[in-house]
């Protein structure tokens, strides 16, 4: 028998990376929570091969001290919560204080960063975990994390990559699920040097719209219900605009996107009447609740939530939306016949 090991740290950052960094994407996905957790106002993405060479995110936001540099690249640091309690009722996007870390410890990752508190910006590099000494660098505001050939000293998961083309896609609908719930934030894709996408702030409709098009946004209907402490609002097409394929399912909990089978299911229920049953219905949603209500802290990837009262979520979502593709869509409620 083998004799039990500690692992070396840089070893369990590339271990826990398999469940952070599943792909380019997700990597994505983690640093534009970042940049939204840090109050940035205006975000840009320059990719590179789909993600793969390069990932790199520049923001406005608040920004990093010279003395946390380190600390931002270090695993299970985190400036979000500090106890159990901050756990059950956490606001921000992130908390586990382990994406940078993980995405580190498989890249080449450049930390730029301007905080108020300091003279000057400030640069880290760390390839692989191993960081080099932070330096002077010019940045006047926020902060650009730069991540280079994701996955270079992991063979095995770069194996598991797909074509430029296809982790580009998965790339670009990670930032469209962040764009779809930040309408008061201006966000720039670019890829392989070609803006793909420039976002203006504006209403949530002109977002809705701007992502998911024309069609969706004139064959939408807008609703807002609440009851019992829970909120739904968003759009969600008619019968007549539904889909072939589940590509226009978009789902928020207290603004983050999830997948989850109790909504989806409610919503489903509340279609099912008007609609074929080979058919998908469209929609962006969002469900707001008493954070203490709802577990986000499932799964790593953070997409998966568990509310603590299931039924209760189940029932208002399926009755909001019932309600709502009952009346007479497309007037004002105060057009509507009594
Ligand atoms: P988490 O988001 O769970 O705290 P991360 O590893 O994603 O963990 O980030 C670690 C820390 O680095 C954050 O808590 C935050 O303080 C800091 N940080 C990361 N990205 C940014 C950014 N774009 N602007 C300001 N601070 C950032
Ligand atoms: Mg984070």
């Amino acid at each position: 028998m083998p004799s039990i090991k500690l692992l070396p740290d840089q070893l369990i950052s590339q271990i826990a990376a398999g469940e952070v960094v599943e792909r380019p994407a997700s990597a994505l996905k983690e640093i534009l929570e970042n940049s939204l957790d840090a109050g940035s106002t205006d975000i840009a993405v320059a990719l590179q091969s789909g993600g793969i060479k390069q990932i790199k995110v520049s923001d406005n936001g608040n920004g990093i001290a010279r003395d946390e540099l380190n600390l931002a690249l270090t695993r299970h640091a985190t400036s979000k919560i500090a106890s159990l309690e901050d756990l059950e009722c956490v606001a921000s996007l992130g908390f586990r204080g382990e994406a940078l870390a993980s995405i580190a410890a498989i890249s080449r990752t450049q930390i730029t960063s301007y905080h108020a508190d300091e003279k000057h910006a400030w640069r880290v590099a760390s390839e692989g975990s191993f960081l080099t000494d932070i330096e002077p660098a010019a940045l006047d505001v926020g902060t650009i994390v730069d991540i280079q050939d994701l996955y270079f000293n992991t063979p095995a998961r770069r194996k598991f990559l797909k074509t430029e083309n296809t982790e580009f896609g998965h790339c670009e609908e990670a930032f469209r699920r962040v764009a779809l719930s930040r309408p008061d934030v201006s966000l720039l894709l670019q890829h392989n040097g070609r803006a793909i996408m420039r976002l203006a702030t504006g209403s949530a409709e002109k977002r809705f719209e701007d992502i998911l098009g024309k069609d969706f946004a004139a064959e939408a209907f807008y609703l807002d219900e609440s009851a019992a402490g829970l909120r739904l609002w968003g759009m969600a097409a008619k019968p007549t605009f539904s889909r072939h394929a589940r590509d226009t399912q978009y789902v928020y909990v207290n603004g983050r996107f999830v997948r989850d089978k109790l909504i989806s299911h409610a919503i489903r229920q509340a279609y099912q009447d008007v609609l074929h049953h080979d058919r998908h219905p469209a929609f962006v949603l969002f469900l707001e609740l008493d954070p203490a209500l709802v577990d986000v802290n499932v799964h790593p990837s953070k997409t998966e939530v568990r509310f603590r009262d299931g039924q209760a979520v189940h029932r208002f979502i399926f009755h909001a939306l019932h309600k709502s593709l009952a009346a007479p869509v497309g007037l004002p409620s105060s057009l509507t016949p009594d």
